[in-house]
């Protein structure tokens, strides 16, 4: 007998770390995690953002959890806590993860 919409919690998580470990293996490591940005050479206190390399203080920008880049407010995805360019491989890979569901259909 095959339940086939019923996971148990953590066969939940399971996925949720398959998905993760999956991440990983499409995401470069750009920076260790605990790594500082770039400075900007022009300022005494202000760093690069890796994804549009312009230069914000250092309380306004964040480091990637997955690739480990540092991001500005706009360059950043604060669902995933991830940067722009991670939460693009996230949404590949959780699209593809989901069952096939007809496209809604938007005026
Ligand atoms: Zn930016
Ligand atoms: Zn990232």
């Amino acid at each position: 007998m095959f339940l086939k919409n019923r996971f148990p919690a953590s066969e939940q998580k399971e996925r949720r770390d398959n998905l993760y470990s999956r991440l990983r293996g499409d995401i470069v490591t750009m920076r260790k995690q605990g790594n500082f940005p770039e400075k900007d050479p022009s300022t005494f206190s202000k760093y690069y953002c890796d994804l549009c390399n312009d230069s914000f203080p250092l309380n306004e920008i964040k480091q990637c959890t997955l690739c480990g880049r540092w991001a500005c407010s706009s360059c950043w995805t604060q669902d995933f806590y991830v940067c722009n360019s991670c939460n693009g491989v996230i949404k590949l890979h959780t699209m593809t993860f989901k069952n096939p569901v007809p496209e809604e259909k938007e005026d």
